[in-house]
């Protein structure tokens, strides 16, 4: 039996997809198609006999998935050729609902639809993802694999705003958290490394790429977690706020007379690392910094001190700590940042080593020091294999009871 996956993810004007097989993690094809929708598009493919490159107007998300068939075909590996098990969807917002992957059927088409008032950004891409996919694909089993449902396990003191109650009962207010495919991957991964036990760790894992987001996992499970009722909240990201006073929207409404539509957008798009320096590279905002660019010192400066504060609060939540983790582009790759980010916290029993944390390297690994009580590990994260993983786990679980 084939344990390949179809991995799909979806973006308002992005179509991102990849064919893992779940056993190894290996892809034996990816790609991607972006401003779908716009004059010009372009898609990108990647095969056993190497790149491929295409521009051209993609006028619909199906079609640039036909696009993506279509290059499986000339380009390999032939979809008939490979056995697909699955077609897993990367689906941002579950709500309360999710807790679990879900194969996809008409039932979960219209929980997703009720749940775009609070991913209205993310869950019509998804779903735009799924409804061609189904219709492509119409034979093969489809899993909807929710970035909210790791947090899912958070108890009503740790997902409950202090707003009042109508709010979480009548609309579903509260806090789900995301980047659940990636902590799930994370925190198993830094239990390979430790060699051990994850039901007997608790982890600070720290999730920093374009979207940054920090939990607090108790034997394998979230007790905690920045992100919020949607992605805004917590820590700074490429062009996202995180924490803000929320009297904030107010005064830019009343005083400079800002619509809401103004005000989401620029706390999703124009702030963060991108508000603060014009830059949203991680990159390219060190390349600033080291030659001395003020602005580009000061975003890192919020950067890393908003983390500390996280790690800190999540050190209390879980009273002892067994492992701080980095993943994600930023996470994985600037040294300097998970230095600063945990300078000063000897105390706590985390201590980095300087030449572990410089050395490069594409493998998951400690960097802190020998005998450092916290360990602190970097993890390359594989959200394609989590999902492939996830997926074919639920197809295989609900022929078994079916049968
Ligand atoms: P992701 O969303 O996980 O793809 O991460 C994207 C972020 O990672 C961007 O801000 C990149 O600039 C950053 N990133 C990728 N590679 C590096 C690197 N070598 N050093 C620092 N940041 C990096």
């Amino acid at each position: 039996m084939s344990d390949h996956v179809l991995v799909i993810n979806t973006g308002s004007s992005s179509l991102k997809y990849s064919l893992v097989d779940a056993a190894s993690g290996k892809a034996a094809a990816s790609g991607l198609v972006e401003r779908i929708g716009e004059p010009e598009g372009h898609h990108r493919h990647r095969g056993p006999q190497g790149e491929k490159q295409t521009t051209r107007r993609f006028a619909s998300h199906e079609d640039a998935l036909r696009a993506a068939v279509d290059a499986f075909e000339t380009q390999g590996p032939s979809l008939d050729d490979v056995e697909i098990a699955a077609v897993g969807h990367r689906v941002v917002h579950g709500g309360s609902r999710f807790a679990d992957p879900a194969l996809v059927d008409d039932e979960l088409v219209a929980a997703v639809t009720d749940l775009v008032p609070l991913a209205p950004l993310h869950n019509p891409a998804n779903l735009e993802g799924i409804t061609v996919a189904r219709r492509l694909f119409p034979d093969l089993p489809q899993v909807a694999v929710f970035d909210t449902a790791f947090h899912q396990t958070l108890e009503p003191h740790a997902y409950t705003y202090a707003v009042p109650a109508e709010w979480l009962k009548d609309h579903g207010i509260r806090r789900y958290g995301f980047h659940g495919t990636s902590y799930a991957f994370a925190s198993e991964q830094a239990a390979r490394l430790l060699g051990r036990d994850l039901a007997e760790l608790n982890l600070i894992v720290l999730h920093l790429g374009n979207g940054c987001s920090a939990a607090a996992v108790r034997g394998g499970e979230s007790v905690d977690t920045s992100m919020g009722m949607t992605p805004l909240e917590g820590l700074v990201m490429g062009t996202r706020s995180g924490d803000l006073d929320p009297a904030v929207h107010a005064h830019l409404v009343r005083e400079l007379g800002w619509s809401m539509d103004e005000i989401d957008h620029a706390l999703n798009f124009e702030s963060g690392l991108k508000g603060l320096a014009g830059e949203n590279d991680f990159r390219e905002l060190s390349r600033r910094r080291a030659a001395g660019d003020v602005r580009a010192q000061l975003a890192f400066d919020v950067y890393c001190y908003r983390i500390k504060k996280y790690v800190g609060a999540y050190y209390a939540v879980l009273g002892t700590v067994d492992a701080i983790v980095f993943t994600a582009g930023v996470g994985q790759n600037s040294a300097e940042m998970r230095a600063t980010s945990l300078a000063g916290l000897e105390r706590l029993g985390i201590q980095i080593d300087e030449s572990r944390n410089t050395a490069s390297a594409d493998e998951g690994r400690a960097v802190s020091a020998a005998d450092s009580p916290v360990a602190v590990l970097v993890i390359p994260t594989d959200e394609e294999w989590e999902i492939a993983r996830q997926a074919l786990n639920c197809v295989r679980s609900t022929d078994h009871s079916g049968g």
